[in-house]
């Protein structure tokens, strides 16, 4: 669940706000929505390891599902005589 800092441009205040979806946060002092999200760095990386290690995953499946079907093929070069 993404947590964001937000601003906002109407009354300056600073608050963190837990957005689902498409909803629009809307600032609890004053209740605009003129806000400016800020790039919380933890945050950012987090979700940017989280990515890696799936990718890095789907990566090794690949490879291991690509030998796999390698070793089928050969077995079944070596066996069709
Ligand atoms: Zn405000």
């Amino acid at each position: 669940m993404p947590i964001f800092d937000f601003v906002c441009t109407s009354c300056q205040h600073t608050f963190e706000v837990l957005v689902r979806g498409s909803q629009v946060p809307a600032c609890p002092a004053c209740g605009s929505e003129a806000l400016e999200k800020q790039l919380t760095l933890p945050a950012i990386k987090t979700s940017s390891t989280h990515g890696q290690a799936m990718a890095a995953a789907k990566r090794r499946d690949k490879i291991q599902g690509a030998e796999r079907e390698y070793t089928q093929r050969q077995y079944e070069l070596n066996h069709d005589d």
